[in-house]
This record gives C-alpha cells, sequence and structure tokens, in this order.
C-alpha cells in the first residue's frame, strides 16, 4: 500500500501509456524474497503485473536485477533508454546485455581453480573456486567483476564468500534458500548437469 493505494492501482496508469519501463532490484524485476514460496501479500515483479494485466511486455519492459541493483546499471540503462530507445536484452530475462550480458562464473578469477577443479572447502578459503559452498556465480549476470561495490571497493567473491546469486530469478525464491551451503547436492537451485558437475568429469 502507499497513502490509500496499492502499488498496482498506481502503476495502472503510468505504465500502458509508458515507451519504456525500466524495472530495477530483483523484487521489481523477478519477484525475489518479497514474492517467496507461500507469498502472502501478493507480491510480485513488474513483468508479472504486466502479464495479469495484458500489456504488452516485449519491446516495453527492461529488466535491471541485482539485490540493489549496481547504480552504474540502473543509471546507464536510464541514459540509454533517453538517447537511443529500447537497448538489446537477453530474450528471457529482458535485461540489458551492455551490462547483463556476462555471468559472474564467466569472468571470475577463481575461474582457473573451477577448470583445475581446485575447490575451497569452507567460507573465506582463500584458495578454490567457491563452487562447493554455494557459489551461484554460474547463474548469475552482473556487473560485479568489472564495477564491484562501494566505488570498487570490493563484492562478494573478491572477499572470498560466493556469490549469492542476487541477480538471478531463483533468489530467494525457495523456503529452503539459504545464501551458504555446503556442499553442491544440497543446492536449491536447478543447475544444468555441467554446472553441477562444478568442472568435474
Ligand atoms: S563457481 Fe563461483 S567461485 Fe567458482 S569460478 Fe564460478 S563464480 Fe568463481
Amino acid at each position: 500500500m502507499i497513502g490509500k493505494s496499492t502499488a498496482e492501482h498506481l502503476l495502472l496508469k503510468p505504465v500502458p501509456r509508458a515507451k519504456a519501463i525500466v524495472a530495477a532490484d530483483t523484487c521489481a524485476t523477478f519477484g525475489g524474497m518479497p514474492a517467496a514460496e507461500g507469498n502472502q501479500t501478493g507480491a510480485a515483479g513488474v513483468s508479472q503485473f504486466m502479464a495479469k494485466h495484458n500489456l504488452p511486455i516485449q519491446g516495453r519492459l527492461i529488466n535491471c536485477p541485482s539485490c540493489p541493483v549496481h547504480p552504474k546499471c540502473l543509471i546507464g540503462t536510464l541514459a540509454y533508454v533517453a538517447a537511443k530507445g529500447y537497448p538489446q536484452v537477453n530474450p528471457k530475462l529482458l535485461t540489458p546485455l551492455m551490462f547483463y550480458g556476462h555471468s559472474t562464473h564467466d569472468e571470475c578469477p577463481r575461474y582457473p581453480y573451477y577448470e583445475r577443479k581446485i575447490f575451497a572447502k569452507y567460507l573465506r578459503d582463500p584458495q578454490g573456486c567457491l563452487f562447493e559452498p554455494g557459489c551461484l556465480g554460474p547463474i548469475s549476470y552482473t556487473e560485479c567483476p568489472h564495477r564491484q561495490w562501494n566505488t570498487g571497493v570490493n563484492r562478494c567473491i573478491r572477499a572470498s564468500a560466493p556469490c549469492i546469486g542476487c541477480s538471478s530469478p531463483h533468489f530467494g525464491k525457495r523456503k529452503d534458500f539459504r545464501f551458504y551451503r555446503k556442499g553442491e547436492r544440497q543446492h536449491p537451485v536447478a543447475y544444468t548437469e555441467q554446472d553441477r558437475k562444478g568442472g568435474r568429469p
């Protein structure tokens, strides 16, 4: 509720007339934690809202996920839309490719460990790929490897913590979703078979 109106009610006026809609943060894009399993409030991402009201999505909605969205991704997207119009997006996630074109895994400094099948067992382990403690880098498309956070001070993996997948549509959706895990077998997110193997044959 915002004042006496629901957010849904307020959005019904501007969204049908908008040329482009930019959804910012994982809650607005994919529902995130407010729309987790057992959702009591009816919280939903903007795409769900638009689908519910039969509003055209393709070529209008741009999703900028992460918890929170990186300010440079958001400002960059807004500037691009204002100057040039609708950007190139991932066809499934509707995320702008200029900021969400690569996964955290693709550009991880620990990737050589992953390739050599050397896995860290614990959080803060300075060596090894963090897949087994639950890293969601393989399914997380972000700018973290390039821009980091707090004006380039640090990011999860550089601090020896696994990527918690905050830009992923899976983030916080299931009751058993945990930020950190011990061993990929307990992982609540459906990896591809190759992801699940963690590089092992
Ligand atoms: S699984 Fe995580 S820690 Fe390992 S290479 Fe990928 S992003 Fe880096």
